[in-house]
Parts: C-alpha cells; structure tokens; sequence
C-alpha cells in the first residue's frame, strides 16, 4: 500500500453518487481549515491534490482519489462553517452518519482537529457514531507545529484521555504538515486499514 499512488478520481455531490461500494476507503473528516486538505497533500506527498481552501465551507463535494487495487481515500467536506445554513448542515450531518453507518468498503476513518482547538462539538458527535458503527477511528492533531513540543506532547495526552471515552478503538496522533511531525505513524495506521 502506497498512499503516494493516489490520483484524483471524482467529485461527487453526495453520498449516493460515490464509486461502487466495493474494495476498501478511508474517510478524511474535519471542521473547515482544521488542515484536512494540506494533511492529504502530505500524506500523499502532493503538492495539490486537495485543494487547500481559501474559502472555508464552500466546497461541498466529496473528493475521491484512488491508491489502486480498489482502494480509495475520501475526502468529505469540511464542516462547522459559521455561515453555511442549518438546514445544509443537519442534511450533512445525516448523510455524513448514513455513509459511516452503510459504507461497507468503508474500513477507517482520519478525523483531523486542530491541535488548539481540539474536540469540538460535531468532532466528538463524529467520533462517536464512528464508534456506534464499529469504525476505527485516527484523530490526527493538525498543526502540531504551533505548540512547543512540552505543550504539545501534554495535548496529545489530553485528548487521547477524552477520546477514549468516546470510541473504544481510536489513536490519537499529533500531525504536521508543515515540519511532518507525526507522517510516518499515521501513514502507518493508515496503511494498516487498507490491508484486507
Ligand atoms: P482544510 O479546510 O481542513 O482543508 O484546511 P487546509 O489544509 O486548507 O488548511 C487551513 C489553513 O491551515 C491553511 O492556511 C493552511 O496553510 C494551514 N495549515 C494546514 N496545515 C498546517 C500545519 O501543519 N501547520 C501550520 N502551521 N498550518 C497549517
């Protein structure tokens, strides 16, 4: 498994419109600017294969970009936007829940956060159904780079101490895309997903 394979497949609208549900994916979640797109960029070792978003919440398509051998990452739209309409956020939280519930090719999810404001509300309601589902869950801590590495380390304990309480199978990583802190373990735990 190489996720630096990974080419651009589609765009789509909404769940219904994804590649047949067969092989294995890997979901990419988080709140708009928690750095979701510059961590696939790193994990893939491309410079633009998501866009990094100058305009936060804007763009509500999902993005698939395949690794080969029916395997896929998938990057869902950014969430908790402040100006996106409540009516579009509860139709995308309940499309985001039936997609963790029905995906069966569905093995893993990445949910990034920002490592200074971590565990927002839509963050643990993820997590959670996430758990519900019996879906592996990595919480990778973007940006790592803007704490010092004492502070940063205490972060992560933190965390990990309330996700646990969250969902039973999930890791809890700091990650940057600007110095790589923390690339090499959650590509690894990533990696491991795509094994059958
Ligand atoms: P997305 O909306 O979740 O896809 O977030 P982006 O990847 O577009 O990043 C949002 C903002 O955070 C951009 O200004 C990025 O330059 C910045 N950013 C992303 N990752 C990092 C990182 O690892 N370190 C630092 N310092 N800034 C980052």
């Amino acid at each position: 498994i190489n996720l630096h394979k990974a080419t651009f497949t589609l765009s789509a609208p909404d769940i219904r419109r994804l590649p047949e549900d067969s092989g294995i994916e890997v979901a990419f979640a988080g709140r708009s600017n928690a750095g979701k797109s510059s961590a696939l960029n790193t994990l893939t070792n491309q410079k633009s294969l998501a866009r990094t978003s100058k305009t936060p919440g804007r763009t509500q398509l999902i993005n698939v970009f395949d690794i080969g051998d029916n395997r896929r990452l998938i990057d869902l739209p950014g969430y908790g936007f402040a100006k996106v309409p409540l009516e579009m956020k509860k139709k995308w939280q309940k499309s985001l829940a039936e997609y963790l519930e029905k995906r069966l090719s569905l093995k893993g999810l990445v949910v990034l956060m920002d490592i200074r404001h971590p565990l927002k509300d839509l963050d643990s309601d993820l997590i959670e159904w996430a758990n519900d589902c019996g879906l592996p869950v990595l919480a990778l801590l973007t940006k790592a780079d803007k704490l010092k590495s004492g502070k940063r380390s205490a972060e992560v304990l933190k965390v990990r101490k309330e996700c646990q309480k969250l969902h039973e199978n999930i890791k809890v990583q700091a990650f940057s895309s600007l110095n790589r802190i923390g690339l090499d373990s959650a590509n690894q735990i990533i990696c491991d997903w795509f094994v059958y």
